[in-house]
């Protein structure tokens, strides 16, 4: 890897995010975006008007730190109806810029030097940039793929993961870029162990209301876990407003209390108008919740088995908006080849898995393509890849 003149130790190696290089390749070759996680269309035309007015009429200035009274009551209902969790909105919620916010501040807020942040690989590519900055050290287990296409854990690796240096274990669920939602048997040996061993819980939770098989459960909901975890969720995923950047984390005073410390250093607060609008998204009516992902499952049927029929081999995600796919029996070794070179045979754009392993070969096969487009649009992909892939 190059080094980067000035940039500091803590950042040398990560780069551009893939996100926006796989985005700015499908701008330069007209290709179809499936690469970065973005929908197609945006969200609740109410919602967009309540934003478009308060930036007309107010509130326009500094919000407080912590969020908008109104906001965090909304936060802390939207957790009690659909997670059963009882959250305080005076002491147990900050608002924050984006989930990526709360993540990077929660790490911040909660690392010391050295420390230990256990991690299920592939992860989230914030996560590991967001643990160095935070000067701890990320430690990886492995999801890997099973006969049924399902990506699971080794409890022996999970186990192991867990020592004298863990501070904390970051966890997604439901899972990008695999899919996964973990199951109540994998949560519940993931509180035993936090329990066990003094860790804190922080679990990033975006694709909540995207689950397509089973169901999706809070960590902080586990007997012994609430005062040892913070959920961490945004309106981007939820509300298809990914621009807004308004997030939130909640869990017990005192973790809330780390996070707002590191966050009223980096951003403040976060963007006055939309947290109105946003305490009004989260109080949708449940027909909004319902078709949303009924809408999802759709696109998400379409595109798999559209790459079924190109020749992938395909891991059906039970949540998220992504699905991974094999490239080995196309002859690639190598999924950054295979994405660089898609565009131009089949004017599609994807991401490769890969950059989101600790250990990049743990990945070489997969590359995962984005749902969230109106049905046309995956229409119009999936016969490209069909003709790239005769
Ligand atoms: N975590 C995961 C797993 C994500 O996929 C994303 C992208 N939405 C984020 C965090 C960042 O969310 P936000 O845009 O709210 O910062
Ligand atoms: N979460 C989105 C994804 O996984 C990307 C967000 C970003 O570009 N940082 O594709």
């Amino acid at each position: 890897m190059q080094r980067v003149p000035y940039l500091s130790s803590r950042l040398q190696g990560f780069g551009t995010t893939i996100f926006a290089e796989m985005s700015a390749l499908a701008e330069k070759t007209k290709a179809i975006n499936l690469g970065q996680g973005f929908p197609d269309t945006d969200g609740p035309l109410a919602i967009r008007e309540q934003a478009a007015t308060a930036a007309l009429n107010g509130p326009n200035q500094y919000p407080p730190v912590n969020g908008a009274a109104d906001l965090r009551v909304a936060i802390s209902e939207h957790q009690k109806r659909f997670w059963g969790l009882t959250i305080d909105p005076n002491r147990e919620v900050v608002v924050t810029t984006g989930a990526t916010e709360a993540i990077a501040a929660a790490l911040v807020g909660l690392c010391e030097q050295g420390d230990e942040v256990i991690v299920f690989d592939p992860t989230y590519d914030s996560y590991a940039a967001g643990i160095s900055l935070a000067g701890a050290r990320p430690r990886p287990v492995v999801l890997r793929p099973t006969g049924d296409n399902e990506f699971v854990f080794d409890e022996a690796e999970l186990r192991q993961a867990f020592g004298p240096r863990t501070r904390l274990i970051l966890l997604n669920t439901p899972h990008n870029p695999t899919g996964k939602v973990f199951s109540a048997a994998e949560l519940a040996l993931i509180a035993e162990l936090c329990i066990e061993h003094d860790v804190l819980a922080v679990v990033d939770e975006v694709y909540e209301h995207l689950v397509f098989e089973g169901s999706h459960r809070s960590l902080a909901k586990l007997p012994g876990m609430f005062d040892r975890t913070l959920t961490i969720s945004s309106v981007g995923k939820s509300f298809s407003l990914t621009g807004w950047k308004v997030g939130w984390a909640t869990g017990p005073a005192a973790l809330v209390t780390a996070v707002r410390t590191a966050k009223q250093f980096l951003t403040f607060a976060t963007g006055a108008p939309f947290q109105p609008a946003t305490a009004s998204a989260l109080r949708l009516d449940d027909d909004y919740f319902d078709s949303f992902v009924a809408d999802m499952r759709e696109r998400r049927d379409l595109l798999c088995e559209g790459l079924e029929s190109a020749g992938f081999d395909v891991f059906w995600p039970d949540g998220t908006y992504f699905v991974t796919a094999n490239i080995a029996q196309f002859g690639y070794v190598d999924g950054i080849e295979f994405c660089l070179a898609l565009p131009e045979r089949a004017g599609v754009v994807a991401v490769p898995s890969q950059v989101f392993y600790q250990n990049q070969t743990d990945g070489d096969y997969f590359v995962r393509f984005c749902f969230a487009k109106q049905p046309a649009v995956l229409e119009e992909a999936i016969s490209r890849l069909q003709a790239a892939f005769p």
